[in-house]
């Protein structure tokens, strides 16, 4: 027996060592990408949680009229629910109700938009347009991780002229208090659109000590 059989050169154990050392190079990278992946798309990842589908808040009605599943504004991607975005929507025209914004969602012009959000709240009613398991474009940050598109349920304000403000407010605190309790999360899954980008949303509320305001009156209807 040469020390050739029994010992592989220095050069190949030498080449051997190297070749080990990027393969585990390699599983790293790889399993970094999965990680990022993974995460990356956590809440729409998840296991979607089966969306409710509220009739009455308090004294106000909850109508369900949901975008046409062929609109831009339907994604279809289902997700599980981390927080609640309140947004205005910083149309003070008369006409700009809840109803009203129903219907603009509706409208032929937003077929190829892929705007969209789950809730309007005026004074008087409520308009669900979106089930809550579905991802809609409100928070302006695409599909960021744990991000307000990803894991959020869009609620928009109404500030109409003639409308009553503070009731909306109300309506949106009890509104926001039911999903909360309805999706099992906590006082702290309560953002503002501006929490996810850099905008003035919801602008009222964001003004002095409104939105800790805010705040209480949704922990009160808990
Ligand atoms: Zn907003």
């Amino acid at each position: 027996m040469t020390e050739l059989d029994t010992f592989p050169p220095r050069h190949q154990k030498k080449q051997k060592r190297r070749y080990r050392l990027t393969r585990r190079g390699w599983l790293a990278v790889v399993i970094l990408l999965f990680l990022v992946v993974v995460l990356a798309e956590q809440c729409i990842k998840d296991k979607p949680q089966e969306a409710i589908y509220p009739e009455l808040i308090g004294n106000v009605a909850v109508i369900t009229d949901l975008i046409p599943s062929e609109y831009a504004g339907r994604t279809g991607i289902k997700r599980t629910i981390k927080w609640i975005v309140i947004h205005e929507t910083g149309n003070t025209a008369a006409s700009a109700t809840a109803e009203n914004h129903n219907s603009f969602l509706h409208s032929e012009k937003q077929m190829n938009n892929t705007t969209s959000w789950h809730y309007t709240v005026d004074d008087h009613e409520i308009y669900h347009h979106l089930p809550d398991d579905e991802v809609g474009y409100h928070a302006s940050d695409q599909l960021t991780p744990d991000g307000g598109n990803a894991c959020g349920i869009g609620i928009e304000i109404c500030v109409n002229d003639g409308g009553d403000y503070q009731q909306a407010v109300d309506n949106a605190a009890r509104l926001t208090a039911y999903l909360l309790d309805s999706y099992d999360l906590g006082l702290k899954a309560v953002k503002q659109h501006g929490d996810f980008t850099n905008k003035n949303c919801p602008e009222r509320l964001r003004e002095g000590e409104h939105w800790e305001e805010f705040l209480k009156q949704v922990k009160q209807y808990l």
